[in-house]
Order: C-alpha cells, then structure tokens, then sequence
C-alpha cells in the first residue's frame, strides 16, 4: 500500500527525485538530506508502513540484510572508521517521518555525529520489575 501523502512514499517510488544509491523492487536506499555525517543513507520499503510495528515480517526480515550490505560498500567506500544503524519509532523517538525507515550512518574518528546517550542509573529491583512485566504481558 503506498500513502498519497506520504513524502517517502513518493521518494522511494520515484515520484520525487532523489540521490539514489541502491533500488530494487522492495526498497530505495538514498542519501539524507540533512546528513549526521557525509554518506548518511536511509533504506526506504516502497511500500507504506508508518514504524516497525507495522511492518510486515516479510519486509523487516529484509531490512537487515540490506542494510548490512549497503552499509558495507558505503564504510569501504567512504573510509568509514565505524557504522551505526538506528531507525525511530514514534515521536517520543524522534521520528519524524511516519514511514519506516532504518538510517544508516557511517562514524568517523572525531566526528562528534553525537548519536549516544546518556547511560541512566537502575537498581536489580527495578530490573526485575522491568523483566516481570515484559514477561507477563
Ligand atoms: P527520522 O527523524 O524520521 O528518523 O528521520 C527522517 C530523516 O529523513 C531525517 O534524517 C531527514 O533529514 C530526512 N529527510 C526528511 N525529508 C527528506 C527528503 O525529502 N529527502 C531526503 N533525502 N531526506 C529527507
Ligand atoms: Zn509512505
């Protein structure tokens, strides 16, 4: 299903030229816009699915897979020093394209990209409870 009114839907369909460096019938890998750093890409699905939650087990079985190999040949191309793959869900995450889609983000020594956070503080009380709930829902 694709979504008249969905930008990536019409990017990853062809509607919208975009700097294209990988296609095949299920996705479109081009380059962002606005770049954490230089050859930061976004695979897109041709189909609409507003997050993770909605895709198809089919397609996110995919996703990986072809993120891996993209990812590969822009590291090796670039000269990247490492690689992060981080896709948002939810406003709260900051998506703010409501439909999937999975960055991937070559890493340079010094980059100061800032794709961290910062580490919390837990008890094993805490951590039970988390599991406990995550067990039994
Ligand atoms: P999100 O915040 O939803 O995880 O990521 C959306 C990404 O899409 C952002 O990194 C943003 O720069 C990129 N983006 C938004 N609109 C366009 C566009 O029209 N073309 C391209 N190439 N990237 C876009
Ligand atoms: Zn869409």
């Amino acid at each position: 299903m694709k979504d008249s009114n969905c930008i990536f839907c019409k990017i990853a369909n062809g509607e919208i030229p975009s700097t294209t460096l990988y296609e095949d019938k299920d996705f479109r890998v081009i380059l962002d816009l606005g770049p954490a750093t230089r050859g930061h890409a976004l695979l897109i699905p041709k189909e609409h699915y507003k997050d993770l939650f909605d895709l198809d087990d089919e397609t996110g079985a995919k996703v990986l897979l072809k993120a891996k190999r993209i990812a590969s040949r822009i590291k090796t191309a670039l000269g990247a020093d490492g690689f992060n793959l981080v896709q948002n869900n939810g406003e709260a995450a900051g998506q703010t394209v409501f439909h999937f889609h999975m960055h991937l983000i070559p890493r340079y020594r010094d980059d100061h990209a800032g794709i961290h956070w910062k580490p919390g503080k837990t008890t094993p009380e805490e951590m039970e409870e988390v599991k406990r709930l995550i067990d039994h829902q």
